[in-house]
């Protein structure tokens, strides 16, 4: 997969609801570090989709608190393209808590548009599996 895979890789990033008011500065960090957005959708994650969707979550104490954020608004998801997106994505949009971000990684998105822990404005997968589980979601709900 490496040496085959690597070259175009794709991953999918997702505007959470709380990032909604931010999306074009969002947009425009991601078209700038050099990933394709091949495919984006606007969608509302109904309750038991977000949970779908989190689901190896579960057992966190923070999993209610995640869900109704994630179904309270709109989403833009995004299918990312690029050498590397996977890592590429989790780097730009940074740790996910929003205070760790602003004191280890300044310039990335979640620094700049995150609010505390769940509300953290984007969403990436963060492995091979992962995404291809996730950019399959989004593209037929
Ligand atoms: P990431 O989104 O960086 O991959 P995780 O997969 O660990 O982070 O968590 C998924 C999402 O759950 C986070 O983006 C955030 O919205 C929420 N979350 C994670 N950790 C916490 C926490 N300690 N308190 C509240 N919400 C959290
Ligand atoms: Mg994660």
């Amino acid at each position: 997969r490496r040496n085959l895979q690597q070259l175009q890789e794709r991953t999918l990033a997702l505007i959470k609801p709380d990032g909604i008011p931010y999306m074009g500065k969002i947009i425009e960090a991601i078209c700038c570090s050099g990933l394709i957005i091949k495919q984006l959708r606007m969608c509302k994650l109904s309750r038991g989709q977000a949970k779908d969707f989190y689901k190896a979550h579960m057992d966190k104490p923070f999993f209610e608190e995640l869900a109704n954020h994630m179904s309270s608004g709109p989403c833009v998801a995004m299918e990312l393209v690029a050498e590397d997106a996977i890592a590429k994505w989790r780097l730009l949009l940074g740790p996910t808590s929003t205070e760790v971000a602003r004191m280890k990684a300044p310039s990335s998105i979640r620094a700049n548009f995150g609010t505390d822990s769940t509300r953290n404005a984007v969403h990436g997968a963060d492995s091979y599996d992962s995404a291809r589980r996730v950019v399959t979601y989004f593209i037929f709900i």
